[in-house]
């Protein structure tokens, strides 16, 4: 048991207000949250209590009361703490069965590291965004296997950026072939311009040759892209009207702007990667968001099957290649929906339910395929499985313009991985500074509502809570 403490909690109003909270444990050890001397939320078994030092303030704690899951709650995701020891970590934030070290027979956790498919763990709390108090409070409790250490040498602003940079570094390593290419980062608020610093770091780190554009609209963040490795940056005006079609082969969209999505299709020639969403209808589709939480892609259809392939669902007309039906288990949308989930949920070969692939020949399937049934969280598709268009010159979204007309293809991702964002930060000598660089405002815990305000203005980068 710990003893109590006080925090700053969101309302689900978005009002602040401090709050006596308690950690307890139980005699299966296992963790209940005590708010106001009673108990307020199950936390389970497998997490360790750590001291926080200090906790960035990201796009998604801007848009928290917004987002699915239960206020009130202490919140804050981008942890730098310290351990019983007095060691210095970073915290992967999904609290998986995986993450706490409980052997339960869960298909996403035991299936390694491919894919990172126990990050999505459906059992999984997440620090700070789900359930689990988060790192705006003094005390966290982290899952037992998430724990990074984090070298003394390493400057406490840097350490706190893991988390954004080791989602940025998933996109860009979710990025294939990129030796040769022209890439642009559209958006140079906190995710663009860490994407450009993990661009750069894989650049240096991997030999592999390619060129960095930084798409940007106010100049303190073009410079900052160019510092942080772009090898030039570009004004957009207004919705991009500048910047001409297809001018480049990759182009990584972190503005969370249904607009400015729309712009990164059309000044694309090969691939869209997708890193933040804002929850609104976007070129023709519903469910943008849960497409990235998912990390789903979508891309022109072709007749030749990956080796991989288990599963596919077929929701267009006509017949499917005959030679699928051989390499594959291929389920025809014209089952009922109950049927098709039934189906869907039978484990493939790594014990993880739903499609690889889902086949559609319009925008609405597109939605039907990433959230079949509303305000369900479930998918046909399994994480990181992709829908492939067929041609149909009747369907206008510009999503399905671009891809049906032009052959993009469009990816998206969510979290990373600590162990190789941590590895990349102590190592490369020039991303050591990377919070000297970025971090341009620190608040004390107890000033959360004017920290959330200047991390709300364009003046500010990136805001950091200290404890006291
Ligand atoms: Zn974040
Ligand atoms: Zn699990």
């Amino acid at each position: 048991m710990l003893e109590p403490f006080s925090a700053l909690e969101l309302s689900p109003e978005g009002a602040w207000k401090q709050v006596a909270l308690q950690f307890r444990q139980g005699q299966e050890e296992e963790w209940t949250l005590y708010r106001e001397g009673v108990p307020f939320e199950e936390l389970g078994r497998g997490l360790v209590p750590l001291q926080v030092e200090a906790c960035g303030i990201c796009a998604t704690d801007l848009a928290r009361k917004n987002l699915p899951f239960r206020l009130p709650q202490v919140i804050g995701h981008e942890v730098l703490a310290k351990d019983s020891h007095g060691n210095r970590v970073v915290v992967e934030i999904n609290a998986s069965h995986r993450a706490r070290g409980l052997d339960e027979d869960c298909p996403y956790c035991k299936a390694g590291d491919r894919g990172g498919l126990h990050r999505h763990c459906p059992e999984r709390q997440v620090l700070g965004i789900d359930r689990l108090p988060g790192g705006f409070g003094p005390w966290i409790l982290a899952p037992k296997n998430a724990l990074f250490a984090v070298p003394e040498t390493l400057p406490p602003d840097t350490a706190v950026l893991c988390e954004p940079f080791a989602a940025a570094l998933h996109a860009v390593d979710s990025i294939p072939d990129k030796h040769g290419k022209r890439l642009a980062v559209l958006g140079l608020g906190r995710l663009g311009l860490l994407s450009i610093a993990a661009l750069a770091a894989r650049r240096r780190d991997s030999g592999e040759e390619f060129e960095i554009v930084g798409l940007g609209r106010r100049k303190r963040p073009m410079d900052l892209a160019l510092e942080l490795g772009a090898d030039s940056v570009q004004q957009v005006e207004g919705e991009g009207e500048n910047l001409g079609d297809g001018l480049f082969e990759l182009v990584l969209d972190t503005t969370g702007s249904p607009k400015a999505f729309r712009t990164a299709l059309r000044i694309a020639s090969g691939q869209v990667h997708l890193k933040s969403t804002h929850g609104l209808p976007t070129a023709g589709l519903r469910n943008l968001t849960p497409l990235v939480v998912d990390e789903l892609g979508v891309q022109p259809y072709r007749d030749t099957l990956p080796p991989e392939v288990h599963t596919v669902v077929w929701l267009a007309p006509g017949q499917p290649p005959s030679s699928w039906k051989q390499q594959c288990r291929v389920i025809r949308g014209e089952a009922p929906l109950s049927d098709l989930m039934a189906v869907l949920s039978l484990p493939g070969p790594d014990g993880v339910p739903g499609a690889d692939l889902v086949v559609v020949d319009r925008s609405s399937n597109i939605d039907q395929a990433i959230r079949p049934i509303r305000g369900r969280e479930l998918s046909l598709l399994r994480p990181g499985g992709s829908i492939l268009l067929r041609k149909n010159e009747a369907e206008k979204s510009s999503l399905y313009r671009a891809v049906d007309d032009r052959g993009i293809r469009l990816g998206s991702s969510r979290c990373g991985n600590f162990e190789e964002a941590l590895a990349l930060l102590v190592g490369d000598p020039q991303l050591q500074f990377l919070g000297e660089i970025l971090v341009d405002h620190h608040f004390f815990a107890g000033q959360l509502e004017e920290a959330f305000a200047a991390a709300s203005s364009s003046a500010c980068i990136k805001a950091v809570i200290r404890q006291q």
